[in-house]
């Protein structure tokens, strides 16, 4: 699997770059994991969304869906000049009608309710979920490939199953929206520090850290985790590109 940074700021997206954004590829398949703010215009120095094999989304929080729309219309016009004839899938909970109704556009896309007890097989990856710790319904998904596994977190405070849950990942994507010795538990975030123990506990190959605040020296959040973990430690970044 290819994994390449498409945006990776909590919240809101830094003026020019976007909010969460991950592009997973594999033999040809591509799955664009969330899809926040800015995350369509970041897609298309990559591929365009016609290319887009399916979307699916850890929640409805508007930095991890604000682009669905933009996506909708992008497809739309596709359809209208003759470039898109599919119509694509887009994958969420079930857990919000309100937002997984919006999934759902005339002939271009269809909104299909993942179930969080069973494995989701999507062309050639396969998916398993578990929900996190979060203001809104969330859902962690380990997605996994040719004995290959990433772990992303979605948004989620500390909590212990989630360690077990990424037992022994290739790369575990997980949030880091706050710093070490800050309390994200009430905003429903994660430190650098929990994100550092969290990759430990797991036994995980790579940390990535992402969901990135807007405050003070992110080079904190890596020497932070790495008080906890031993592994590689990298900061996410637009367009990074990384072989699982
Ligand atoms: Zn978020
Ligand atoms: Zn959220």
């Amino acid at each position: 699997m290819d994994l390449t940074i498409i945006g990776h700021w909590g919240g809101f997206p830094k003026a020019g770059e976007a909010s969460s954004g991950y592009l997973l590829a594999h033999n040809g398949f591509y799955l664009l994991m969330d899809c926040g703010s800015a995350v369509l215009s970041k897609l298309q120095t990559i591929i365009s969304a016609e290319k887009l094999d399916g979307i699916i989304l850890s929640h409805y929080h508007a930095d991890h869906t604000a682009d669905i729309g933009v996506v909708q219309h992008a497809l739309y016009v596709g359809k209208f000049t003759g470039q898109y004839d599919k119509t694509l899938p887009i994958y969420g909970h079930g857990l919000d009608s309100e937002g997984f109704k919006q999934l759902t556009y005339k002939d271009v896309t269809a909104g299909i309710a993942y179930k969080p007890d069973e494995i989701l097989h999507i062309g050639p990856l396969s998916i398993s979920f578990l929900q996190t710790h979060h203001s809104a319904p969330c859902f962690a998904m380990r997605i996994e490939a040719d004995g290959k596994a990433i772990v992303y977190t979605g948004d989620t405070s500390y909590f212990k199953e989630l360690a077990d849950f990424s037992k022994g990942a290739d790369v575990l994507l997980c949030e880091s929206n706050f710093y070490k010795g800050m309390d994200g538990s009430a905003a429903g975030h994660m430190t650098s520090e929990q994100a550092g123990k969290t990759a430990r506990q797991a036994g995980v190959d790579k940390l990535i850290l992402t969901h990135l605040p807007h405050f003070g020296d992110l080079s904190r959040l890596k020497d932070e985790a790495a008080e906890q973990f031993a592994g590689e430690i990298i900061i996410a970044q637009e367009g990074l590109k990384m072989e699982i």
